[in-house]
């Protein structure tokens, strides 16, 4: 067995092999050292090879999923190998037990379809990086729904497009490095690789793939596809045969997004702006959570898709908001609408897991009732106005497949087809019959126990089974003297004995000989269905995307009804005028704790392209900049934006450069990070851009920063000429305004009041005088004593004592230690207790059932600690 073992492993290099023996898959040597701690289970061994006893650790089979969880997690791949025949089979072929094991399997981050291992909400990606002559081009698919893109690209926007898509796993050659020679950011993606040989790049190959797997001549019927782009669509195809065993999953025919039709967001702009993930990496905080009102999967996955790529061109924009104003109009065809989705299972992943054969009776009745509720809404629909009556278009009920199905299945069908058990009754006559024999042989049984009884005379004797013997009639021991001659034992225990008889056996047999048929008549009703759930499987997909449009269009009908958000009316031009806009996410939080959020105007056009934004710090200057950006990327996504009125010039590329986060790992310090974001902006913003910048400078000598902002807001004026907002503490910037035409000063308000400072977040024209730093830095709970001695200090500064030297001014106000001394006493600020700490850290969202139970425990011991 380690001889077959050695053999298998050898031809899956780089995965962990799960090696099924009996109900558990176990690992050795080398895999089970790295997996058992990975798994937290225990290492143990088995036997001896070369003298040394061999570690092993294991999962069992009926529970391998969540096991299977954590490795892909922990960025393992796993080989799975399955036995192939029964040891008696086994025995008959070669007269061996050794069986016959196979990999059927290499589970792998990029090639998921099971639904506990993958997000319900988020597509799982597999990318590939293509390059021929030069060109860089990338395509990506999810087998669990069958979408498959590809798209040419640049070494300068390869990470654009993988931080867009935020891929499970890239594949890439071998030797890509010298050939396409990667651009360095690529590093942060580092452990999302596989390579694999470069001869799966290869475009020619690419092609007869990809024509035989979708059974064409020519590739010209799915688009105008350069060779890079079949190259890496072509690794994709081989990199599954290679995984899924040569059982290709169900394919959309690839399709090529065009350069140019959507606006184009950088990775550090897309981390910045929180669209699908929070800083912390989670859902919740994001624009995306802040939008969702989606009710189905799919939909959840198409709209986080949709964020992450807005688009760039009108017609389709104009399609999607004239589909959601019908439905803030017509608020009887919203409710109806979202009513029917939410009974709308996951049909593209149920097709996805069919095709591949790893699907079950529950994904079929799934499909049914998905096409059932297809047509409902069909119907629905088409009695609506125009744009909604076109969206019932591409829902196809499959009529004849769904009747099949709902007449076939049971509703409460079983997860396996071999147990048997999910064919409605009535549905097949023969089937029933068989049924009939079985459940009547089981009657028959309890009457024949029954006659025992009576005929023997022991009132405990009970005719039972098991696996082993079958039906058996067990006696206890204290009568075994009145057993009959006819009932042969079989089996003899301390307490009691198990007989057989004839009449028993045949009415075993008949059960038996009943069942095997019942449930081979059902396993042939499975392949049927599933054959012609394939012949459907494209139409089914097509259903399934409408049916997520549908989802979108409604949902974001609720959102701009429930948050009173308006059409945004989008142009060709380089118009930017929104007025009284708010910030999405902001704004519902400050609602939820009872709150009102302050709307404000941006006009960002004409000769006040590029506004220079002061104010004090907490103003609200940062919220006000990344409002007028999400307001931008909701209107492109095609949904209402929260402003009385926005018109927007399509933006073609957007740039932010917000917060500062070091980034130790990568060896950048704050300050550097800021500038390489600028830099970025600077070379590449456009006329069409759109360009955020919060306090560009900040994070060095005063008189440095305030430098280079001044350079970057000409260099923005005169070169980019884009539309932007740019947020500044250096008030002395404002002088710009009198010689940049463009430029408009504006600023965050605030009143004080009794020696208080009262936030308006009203954004006016004008710029401010004052940034109350220290105001903000007494509301945060600095000890009163450095507040006071910082007071101090500025007094000094402003009164023009700036240019005394330090030595000077530090003499001058030696009360620093008295005033803390006086202060020691002051009560430390009380922290909350550690368990409310950690709840308020853990995103329920986010959580397998699994996670949830251990963060309980978790939090029970936090308080009651040992
Ligand atoms: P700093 O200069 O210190 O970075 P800032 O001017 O950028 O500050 P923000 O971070 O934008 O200030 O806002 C501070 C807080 O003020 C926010 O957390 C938000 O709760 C609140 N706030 C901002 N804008 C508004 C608004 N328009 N209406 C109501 N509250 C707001």
């Amino acid at each position: 067995m380690i001889a077959q073992y050695q053999a298998i492993k050898a031809e899956h290099p780089g995965t962990l092999l799960f090696f099924r023996m009996g109900d558990f898959y176990e690992l050795f040597f080398e895999d089970a050292v790295q997996a058992a701690p990975a798994l937290d289970i225990a290492l143990t061994k088995r036997g001896r090879h070369e003298d040394e006893d061999i570690p092993m650790c294991g999962v069992p089979v009926h529970s391998s999923e969540s096991y299977l969880e954590k490795l892909i997690r922990k960025g393992f791949k796993v080989a799975i190998c399955e036995q192939m025949e029964s040891p008696e089979d086994a025995r008959k072929r070669s007269g061996k037990t050794l069986v016959r094991r196979d990999v059927v399997r290499i589970v792998t981050p990029g090639t998921l379809t099971e639904d506990s291992l993958l997000s319900a909400r988020a597509n799982n990606y597999l990318m590939a990086i293509g390059g021929h002559a030069d060109r860089l081009a990338v395509a990506w698919v999810d087998i669990s729904t069958g979408a498959f893109f590809t798209e040419m690209t640049s070494k300068a926007d390869l990470t654009g497009a993988i931080s867009r898509l935020s891929p499970g796993e890239i594949l890439i050659a071998d030797n890509a490095g010298d050939r396409i020679g990667l651009p360095g950011p690529l590093d942060d993606w580092k452990s999302l690789f596989t390579r694999i040989d470069p001869r799966s790049f290869s475009a020619e190959r690419g092609e007869s793939r990809l024509l035989d797997h979708f059974g064409i001549r020519s590739l010209d019927a799915f688009g105008a596809f350069e060779r890079s782009e079949i190259a890496a669509a072509g690794a994709l195809l081989s990199y599954l045969d290679l995984t899924q065993k040569g059982l290709l999953p169900r394919l959309d025919p690839p399709r090529r997004i065009e350069n140019g039709t959507a606006m184009r967001i950088d990775p550090a702009t897309r981390r910045n702006l929180e669209l699908t993930h929070s800083l912390d990496g989670r859902r919740q905080g994001s624009l995306l959570a802040s939008m969702d009102r989606t009710v189905t999967s799919a939909g959840g996955r198409l709209l986080a898709e949709r964020l992450a790529a807005p688009l760039a061109s009108l017609p389709p924009l104009l399609e999607r908001l004239a589909e959601v104003e019908g439905f803030v109009e017509d608020a009887a065809a919203r409710e109806d609408v979202r009513g029917q989705l939410r009974q709308m299972p996951d049909l593209a992943r149920a097709v996805s897991r069919l095709s591949l054969d790893r699907g079950g009776p529950r994904d079929m009745v799934a499909i049914g009732r998905g096409l059932t509720v297809a047509g409902d809404l069909r119907r629905r629909l088409e009695k609506a106005a125009a744009p909604l009556a076109r969206m019932a278009d591409d829902l196809d009920p499959c009529d004849e497949l769904r009747e099949r199905l709902v007449a076939t299945l049971d509703d409460q069908p079983p997860l396996l087809a071999r147990d048997g058990g999910f064919v409605r009754s009535g549905a097949l006559e023969e089937l029933d019959e068989q049924r009939r024999l079985r459940d009547q042989g089981r009657r028959l049984i309890a009457e024949l126990e029954t006659r025992y009884r009576e005929e023997t005379g022991i009132p405990s004797l009970k005719i039972r089974h098991n696996n082993m013997l079958g039906f058996f009639i067990e006696v206890t021991s204290t009568h075994r003297s009145r057993v009959p001659d006819h009932f042969l034992q079989r089996q003899g225990m301390v307490n009691a004995s198990r007989y057989s008889t004839d009449e028993l056996g045949s009415l075993e047999e008949r059960i038996a000989h009943a069942a095997d048929k019942a449930l081979a008549l059902e396993l042939e009703i499975y392949a049927d269905l599933r054959a012609a759930i394939a012949e459907h499987a494209n139409a089914i997909a097509r259903t399934a995307a409408a049916a997520a449009a549908l989802d979108i269009a409604a949902a974001l009908g609720e959102l701009a009804r429930e948050q009173d958000y308006v059409m945004p009316r989008l142009t060709d031009g380089l118009d930017l005028d929104i007025a009284a806009g708010r910030h999405p996410v902001v704004e519902q939080s400050l609602v939820q704790a009872g709150e009102r959020f302050q709307p404000n105007d941006a006009q960002l056009e004409g000769d006040q392209s590029l506004w220079l934004l002061t104010g004090p710090n907490m103003a609200g200057k940062s919220t006000f900049l990344r409002q007028t950006a999400l307001i931008a990327i909701m209107a492109q996504t095609g949904s209402f934006v929260p402003a009385k009125s926005a018109t927007i010039g399509l933006v073609d590329r957007l740039f932010s450069r917000v917060g500062a986060a070091d980034d130790i790992a990568r060896g950048r310090s704050t300050f550097m990070v800021e500038m390489v974001e600028t830099a970025t902006i600077l070379n590449q913003a456009g006329e069409r851009s759109l360009v955020i910048l919060d306090e560009i400078g900040r994070g060095t000598a005063t008189y440095d920063g305030l430098s280079l902002a001044w350079a970057v807001i000409e260099h923005l004026h005169d070169a980019n000429r884009c539309r932007g907002l740019f947020a500044t503490h250096y008030h002395e910037l404002t002088a710009l305004a009198a010689r940049l035409d463009h430029l408009s000063p504006h600023f965050v308000r605030v009143k004080e009041w009794k020696g208080e400072v009262i936030f308006l977040h009203e954004v006016a024209a004008g710029s401010a005088d004052r940034s109350y730093g220290i105001h903000v830095a007494r509301l945060a709970g600095l000890p009163k004593v450095v507040i006071d001695r910082a007071q101090a200090v500025l007094n000094k500064l402003e009164a023009g004592e700036a240019h005394t030297a330090p030595a000077r001014l530090a003499e001058d106000l030696p009360l620093f230690r008295a005033a803390l001394e006086a202060s020691r006493c002051q009560a430390e600020p009380s922290r909350p207790p550690p368990a409310l700490e950690r709840l308020r850290d853990l995103d329920p969202d986010e959580m397998t059932p699994r996670q949830a139970l251990e963060a309980l425990y978790t939090l029970r011991d936090l308080l009651e600690p040992e």
